[in-house]
């Protein structure tokens, strides 16, 4: 069965948080702003708002890759 996992360009993030306003539970960003992937696991139960983040993300940072 493929795997999706969720990836984050580091390069194009601008911590703005808006992933995490979506989907606290994959996305945290700590005290210095910076942004942590929790859980790199698309999930049944996670899978919508995922796809919302990388929708929404302003800086198209987010990308979900088959394994
Ligand atoms: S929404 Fe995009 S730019 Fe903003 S913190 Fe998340 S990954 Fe970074």
């Amino acid at each position: 069965m493929t795997r999706q996992k969720i990836e984050v360009d580091f390069g194009l993030c601008e911590s703005n948080g808006v992933c995490m306003g979506i989907v606290p539970e994959v996305f945290d960003l700590d005290d210095e702003d910076y942004l942590h992937v929790l859980t790199d696991e698309v999930t049944p139960e996670n899978e919508d708002k995922v796809r919302e983040a990388v929708r929404q993300c302003p800086r198209q940072a987010i990308s979900i890759r088959d394994e």
